[in-house]
Formats: structure tokens, sequence, C-alpha cells
């Protein structure tokens, strides 16, 4: 063979040579207890860095110190024991997305734990991600509704929203928000459920709620149970988030429900007092507040620029005897656009949702509102603070005028109109119905005691023999004049109907 040929062929081999070593950084456990590893070596790892154990456990990198850095390990320890080499991947820790997760329940590290075989990601998103600017943001313009009477009402909820569910144990909070899920049927939304360091007992019973009630055909469900390590419940509602993100970015619209963040912050609590951190107040970590900030700053609603997608989020709060203004409570409400309070006396008392009407806002919700609703919940506010206002006196027994006994028995079937029960939510152009009934005084003549099953009724009748009424207010979504006479129309025939079947 040509020689020159040979050297020209050589050299251009050479040229195109490119070393293939890798740098790869090694570190040495130190310590390891409780799901925490105390590694040195790995002086330049990122915060959030994924990093691989010898036994083929993930950890990641929390606390990165001078000398040493601080990890929690994602699964079983046992295997690790001091002096093992740990390996840093370069890679934030990342999570499996695609839409195969639609209908699913996994792990906070993608993986399903519901037994129905693989998952096929598309891709890996980060669980830690900086929240859209301002730039790619619109304002909140379109309602989620909840189908929960009170709360599409007068606590209204929009796309791209965060709106806090706070109150005591037993309450109600999930019940408000899994309705919230299965009102969400036909509406174009993805919801994901995180259950955070819930009894998987109870994880079980819901995710067979959304199955049965064909919720599951939109839902993702991510659980960190009880018994797993504080570490993937504290990373739980990253992963959810960063699933939701996926959608998002798809410009579809999201809903994702964190249940719940008091437990995320035990378990960064207790994540934190085992890497030695210096507690604050309540023993929580110093950058507590952080955590649940840079968490619900993704929630957002882009713009159409950027695909107009939308993840709202409904954060779970539980308080200890109604107080709202311990560390947590107080961090969440100060981050969130809205809070829905529940409260164990109202629930009690069979006023559910226990819903606290004066103090619970929405503050961005009510310009998502339909205009037909935006109506007869202007009046509804006025009826219940006067209700109240007036309650207190005709407690005493005194003898009142005919106007303040009329907005007196007016105020007590309001109240009984926003009950609700529960896996009964409910479309708004039928909460608009009733909503204008009551607040125009249709059910004055109705018993108190009547008044729900004066509903149930209401609503059959719309359903059976006024499909094209309910059809209107869906339509127009306005109280114009043809509205609302075929609306009074309705309800009048319907009066004659029920108390003649009475
Ligand atoms: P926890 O603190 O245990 O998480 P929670 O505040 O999430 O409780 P839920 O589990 O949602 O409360 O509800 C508590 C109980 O109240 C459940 O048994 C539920 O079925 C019932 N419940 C919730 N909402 C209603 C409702 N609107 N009508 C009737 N019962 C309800
Ligand atoms: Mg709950």
């Amino acid at each position: 063979m040509n020689k020159d040929y040979i050297i020209e062929q050589l050299k251009s081999q050479i040229k195109g040579f490119e070393s293939e070593t890798k740098t790869e950084k090694v570190g040495t456990v130190m310590e390891i207890g409780d799901g925490v590893a105390r590694l040195s070596g790995l002086t330049d790892v990122m915060a959030s860095e994924m990093l691989e154990f010898p036994n083929g456990e993930f950890g990641v990198a929390l606390n990165l110190e001078e000398e040493r850095v601080g990890a929690m390990v994602l699964g079983g320890y046992d295997g690790i024991k001091e002096g093992d080499q740990v390996k840093s991947t370069g890679k934030i820790l990342s999570v499996p997305v695609s839409d195969n997760f639609i209908g699913r329940v996994i792990n906070p590290l993608g993986l399903p734990i519901d037994g129905k075989g693989d998952i096929k990601a598309d891709e890996s998103y980060p669980i830690e991600k900086i929240a859209p600017g301002v730039i790619t943001r619109k304002s909140v313009h379109q309602p989620v509704q909840t189908g929960i009477k009170a709360i599409d009402a007068m606590i209204p909820v929009g796309r791209g929203q965060r709106e806090l569910i706070i109150g005591d144990r037993q309450t109600g909070k999930t019940a408000i928000a899994i309705d919230t899920i299965l009102n969400q049927k036909g509406q174009d939304m993805i919801c994901i459920y995180v259950a955070i360091g819930q009894k998987e007992s109870k994880v079980a019973r819901i995710v067979g709620e959304l199955t049965e009630r064909g919720a599951m055909d939109y839902t993702t469900v991510v659980v960190a149970g009880a018994s797993d390590p504080a570490a993937l419940s504290y990373i739980a509602p990253y992963a959810g988030c960063a699933l939701g993100e996926y959608f998002m970015d798809k410009g579809k619209d999201v809903l994702i429900v964190y249940d719940d963040l008091s437990r995320h912050a035990w378990a960064y609590r207790q994540i934190s007092l085992i890497l030695r951190r210096p507690p604050g107040r309540e023993a929580y970590p110093g950058d507590v507040f952080y955590v649940h900030s840079r968490l619900l700053e993704r929630s957002a609603k882009l713009n159409e620029k950027f695909g107009g997608g939308s993840i709202t989020a409904l954060p779970i709060i539980e308080t200890q005897a109604g107080d709202v203004s311990a560390y947590i409570p107080t961090n969440v409400i100060s981050i969130t656009d809205g809070q829905i309070y529940l409260e164990a006396d109202l629930f009690y008392k069979g006023i559910r949702p226990a819903l606290n009407v004066g103090i619970s806002v929405s503050r961005v919700g009510s310009s998502a509102q339909i205009k037909a609703m935006k109506k007869v919940a202007g009046k509804l506010r006025l009826d219940i603070a006067q209700f109240r206002e007036l309650e207190a006196f005709a407690q005493f027994g005194s003898d009142l005028d005919e106007a303040t006994k009329q907005k007196i028995e007016r105020g007590k079937r309001t109240v009984e109109i926003l009950k609700q029960g529960q896996y009964e939510p409910m479309a708004v152009e039928n909460q608009v119905a009733i909503l204008y009934a009551v607040t125009n005084g249709f059910t004055d003549d109705v018993e108190v005691s009547k008044v729900r099953d004066w509903e149930k009724d209401f609503h059959k009748y719309l359903k059976s023999s006024k499909k094209e009424v309910l059809e209107l207010i869906a339509s127009k979504k306005e109280l114009s004049e043809d509205v609302i006479a075929a609306l009074e129309g309705a309800i009048k025939e319907f009066k004659e109907v029920y108390q003649s079947g009475k």
C-alpha cells in the first residue's frame, strides 16, 4: 500500500481523535444513618445533584459545606456503610415524564406502584426548576370550577392560581381537593394528586374513589407514604410539579394538589435535624420558607407565546386547634393567592363543607368567574354578611321587625343551600340556577329543614324537563334578560309541580 496514503490516513485519524475519558467525581461515605449520609471528597457537587451509592441506590446532595456534603438517600440505606465510594452524576435529580403517566400511581422517583407495569417515558424533567418569569406569564382569567357551590361562588379559583386549603385534622380538606379533581371531567384539565406522608390505606381509598368515578382518565397520583423515608416525602411535591411542568410546557392546563405541605415541612425538618443544621423557629431549619415558596412559585398561567399552559396549585395545610399563626401556616398563607379556611366547629355543626366564608378569600379568581356567577355571588355574599350580623341579635329573642326576620329566614336557607355532600360536585349552570333561586327569595316559603330536598328535586326537574334553560345559562354565561326570564319561568313551574306533589 502507498506509504503516503497510510500517513495521511493516520494523520486524519489523529485529528479526529477525541478523548473519551470523563472525569468522575468520587467521594467517600463518612457517616450514614436515618437515611442521611455525610460525604467527603465531593466538594464541587451541585445542590440537588443526584449521587450514586454502591448498593445501586441514589441520593441527593442537600447540604454543601466546605469539606463535607450532606445527602439524603432515596431508598434503602441498609447496604451503605462508612468508607463506601459515592459517585456524583453531574445531573440535577430528574423524574421521567410522558403522557403515559396519566392514569397511573407513581412514587416520587416516577416509578409505578400500581402494579400495572412499566411506564414509558419521553424525557426527564429536573425536580427543581426556576419558576416561569413575568415575561412568560399572563394574568389569571379562566376559571377552575371546583364544583363546590360555596367556593365557586364566593372564593373562585382561576387557572394558574395558588389557593390554600387550610384547617384542622378531619375537617374535609382532602374532600374539597378530591371533589375538585372529580369535577374536572371533560374540562380539558390534567390533575396530579401528590400524597405526602399519608397512611397508605388512606391513599389507596382515594385512588379507589378516583378510579371508580372515572377521574383516573386524566389524573396521576404521586405517593410518598407514611412508611417511606422522609427523603421521598421531601421530594414528592417537586416531582409532582415537574410532571405538571411537562404538561404545562405542552400548553395543557394542570391542577396539582399537595396533600399536605405540613407533612412536607415535617419531613424537611427531620432531614435537616439529622444533617445537624441549626434549628430555628419550631425547630424548622431557616430555609423552610424557601422550600415552599420555590415550589408554589412554579404554578403559573403562561401567555400564548409560551403555549398558554397553566399549573393551578391547591396546597393543603393542617393546623393545630385552628392556629393559623403557627410558623408553617403563616408562611404558606403569605405565599398563596388565597385561602379556603375550614373550621372544626362548623364541621361538627353539620355545615359541610365547613367553610368559614367570612375569612376565606381568593385574591385573583374573581376575574375568572363567569358573569352570571358573579352576579348571583354578589347577592349571596351580602345575604350571608347580613345574616351573620342579625343572627347574633336574634339570639337574645328580642322583638324583631318584619324585614329583619325575613333576612334571618333567608340567611338560614342560604346556609342550607351552601351545604354540599362529598362526591357531589355541581356544574356551574346548576349552581347559578339554585343560587339565583335562593337569593331572589324563591325558597323563602320552603321550610328550612326541607331546603336541601327542595334543591335536589329542583336539579332533577331542571335535568329532566328544563335542559334548555341549563344550556342557555352555560352558553350565554351571563344573566341577560332572556336568561332570567327562562330561569324564573323554570323555577316557578317547578314550584307548582313540587308543591302539588307534596
Ligand atoms: P385529615 O386531617 O385526616 O387529612 P381532612 O381534613 O383531609 O382530614 P377529609 O378526610 O377530607 O378531611 O374528611 C374528613 C371526613 O369528613 C371524611 O370522613 C369525609 O368523608 C367527611 N366529609 C368531608 N367532606 C364532607 C362533606 N362535604 N359532606 C359530608 N362529609 C364530608
Ligand atoms: Mg386529608
